[in-house]
C-alpha cells in the first residue's frame, strides 16, 4: 500500500493511474472498525483501485467538541488497510488540507472556501452541530477533487451526511462520481459501531445498546400500525424503553426524529401502513453518561430506514 502525506504526491500518483481503471474511495477519520471494514471491502470488490483517506477534519468539530481527544490508532488502521489490499492511503496534515496555516475551530475566524448545502444541513444533527455539515462537505469535496474517484462509499450510520453529500454532488453537477450507501454494522448487542464507542466502558456500551432497541420499537410500530399514529406516540414508546437510563441520568436525549427520507422534514402523522409507502428515517442522538466514569459523556447517533 502506498502512503501519501501531501496533496501534491497523491495527485501525481493519481495522474498516472490508467484512465480505464475504476477508482473507489473511502474517506474516514481513522480508528477503523468493522463498519469501515465493510465499506472498504465492498470498495475492493467493486473497483480496480481503492483509495482510503484518514483525516480528522477540524472544520467539522465545534470548539467545545472532542477534536483533541478523537481516538487515533494509526498502526492498527494501517494493518487493516494492508489486509484489505487497499492501493493507496492518503494521510494528510491539517496544513495540507487547509493551506497555508491550517484552520481555526472558531467559524467566525475561518477564511477561505467552504461548501454548504443549505436547508437539510440545519435539520437533525445540524440543530446541535450548526457548522458540522459545512465542515464535512468542504473536506469531502476537497478529497474528491484530489482523488477523483468514480465511486465513493459512505455508511448509513451517518445517514444525514450521505443525503447531504448526495445533494451536493447533484447540485454541483459532479456527474462522473457515484456515491454508494452501505448498511450500518452493529456489535452483537445491536450497538452501532462507532469510533466514539471507544470512550465508553463495557457496562456503558451494554446500556447504549438500548439505543438501537428503541429504534426497533419505533420501526415495529410504524410497520404494523393499523390506525393513524402520531410521531409523539412513537417517541413516548421509545422513551418508555429507555426510562431506567433516562431517570438515572445515563441517557439524555438530544432528539428522536421520524423524518422524510429526502427532505428530512419531520413527519407528524402516519397513516395505516397499508395506505402509505413513504420512506422515512427514524433517527436519534443520545448523550450517554458512562456510569463507571461519570465525567465521560458521549453523544451517540443511530438510525433505521423504514
Ligand atoms: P468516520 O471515520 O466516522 O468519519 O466514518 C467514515 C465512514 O464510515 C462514514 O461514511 C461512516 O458513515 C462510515 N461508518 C462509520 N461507522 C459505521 C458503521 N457502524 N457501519 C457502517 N458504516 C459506518
Amino acid at each position: 500500500m502506498k502512503v501519501f502525506n501531501t496533496v501534491q504526491e497523491i495527485i501525481q500518483w493519481r495522474a498516472q493511474v490508467d484512465s480505464s481503471k475504476i477508482i473507489g474511495f473511502v474517506p474516514t477519520m481513522g480508528c477503523l472498525h468493522e463498519g469501515h471494514r465493510s465499506l472498504i471491502k465492498t470498495a475492493r470488490e467493486e473497483n480496480d483501485v481503492v483509495v482510503v483517506s484518514i483525516f480528522v477534519n477540524p472544520s467539522q468539530f465545534a470548539p467545545n467538541e472532542d477534536l483533541d481527544n478523537y481516538p487515533r490508532t494509526l498502526i492498527n488502521d494501517k494493518a487493516m488497510l494492508e489486509e484489505l489490499k487497499v492501493d493507496a492511503l492518503f494521510l494528510p496534515t491539517e496544513k495540507e488540507m487547509y493551506p497555508p496555516n491550517g484552520i481555526p475551530l472558531d467559524p467566525s475566524k475561518q477564511i477561505g472556501t467552504f461548501v454548504n448545502v443549505q436547508g437539510i444541513s440545519s435539520r437533525l444533527e445540524g440543530k446541535t452541530r450548526p457548522n458540522f455539515f459545512r465542515g464535512v462537505c468542504t473536506i469531502v469535496i476537497k478529497l474528491f477533487n484530489i482523488v477523483r474517484p468514480n465511486l465513493a462509499y459512505f455508511g448509513q450510520k451517518d445517514i444525514q451526511q450521505f443525503i447531504i453529500l448526495q445533494k451536493m454532488v447533484d447540485d454541483l453537477f459532479m456527474t462522473t462520481l457515484k456515491l454508494r450507501l452501505m448498511p450500518i454494522i452493529r456489535g452483537d448487542s445491536g450497538l452501532a459501531l462507532s469510533s466514539r464507542n471507544n470512550y465508553l466502558s463495557q457496562t456503558s456500551k451494554d446500556h447504549a445498546s438500548f439505543i438501537s432497541k428503541g429504534l426497533q420499537v419505533a420501526e415495529k410500530l410504524l410497520k404494523e400500525n393499523k390506525t393513524v399514529l402520531k410521531a409523539d406516540q412513537i417517541q413516548t414508546e421509545v422513551k418508555s424503553l429507555w426510562k431506567k437510563y433516562i431517570d438515572d441520568g445515563e441517557f439524555k436525549i438530544d432528539y428522536i426524529s421520524i423524518a422524510d427520507f429526502k427532505t428530512l422534514d419531520e413527519v407528524d402523522v402516519f397513516e395505516p401502513t397499508a395506505e402509505t409507502n413513504r420512506k422515512v428515517i427514524i433517527s436519534t442522538a443520545v448523550y450517554v453518561k458512562d456510569p463507571e466514569n461519570p465525567s465521560t459523556i458521549v453523544r451517540l447517533i443511530d438510525n433505521i430506514i423504514v
